[in-house]
């Protein structure tokens, strides 16, 4: 490197020194995402029904539906953002939310656990059930009963 080259990159250097960094932002300001940026995948369980949609047209079967547990989970390291699970809920309880999973060494899964239904909704669906039961109870009784002529 020739002497004259040399010297204008110290020159540069040193003034370098002196300057704030040309690069403002991350990690000193907070990054600001695009407003419809595919961050993440969030869930609001309170909505879900568990029908599984969303874990059928997941192309890289990030996530896991278990309708009798009430649970949903989600393997986010596998997921690639493609909003898929979104359009299809039938609930609209997903939704892609700006800013990325947070890293971490090994592959791990997050589950969400549908809250405890009160106990007068629990109650209905029992009685309803038990209606249901009757009638069909009731129904084949009359099938076997044979018709006097
Ligand atoms: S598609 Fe929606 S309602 Fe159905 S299991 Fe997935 S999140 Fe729940
Ligand atoms: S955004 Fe795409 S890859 Fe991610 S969980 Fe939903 S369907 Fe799967």
């Amino acid at each position: 490197m020739s002497k004259r080259k040399v010297l204008t990159f110290a020159g540069r250097a040193l003034k370098n020194l002196f300057q704030k960094p040309a690069t403002t932002s991350y990690p000193f300001e907070p990054a600001v995402y695009p407003e419809r940026m595919r961050g993440h995948v969030e869930i609001h369980m309170e909505d879900c029904i568990c029908c599984g949609l969303c874990m059928r047209s997941c192309p890289s079967q990030a996530i896991r539906v278990d309708r009798r547990a009430g649970t949903w989970t989600i393997r986010r390291f596998d997921c690639v953002q493609c909003s898929s699970c979104v359009n299809v809920c039938p609930k609209k309880c997903l939704t892609m939310e700006a800013g990325y999973t947070r890293p971490d060494t090994r592959k791990t899964d997050e589950t969400f656990i549908k809250p405890a239904q009160p106990e007068e909704a629990r109650a209905e669906a029992a009685s309803v059930k038990a209606e249901e039961a009757e009638q069909k109870q009731q129904e084949k009784q009359k099938d076997c009963i044979p018709e006097r002529i």
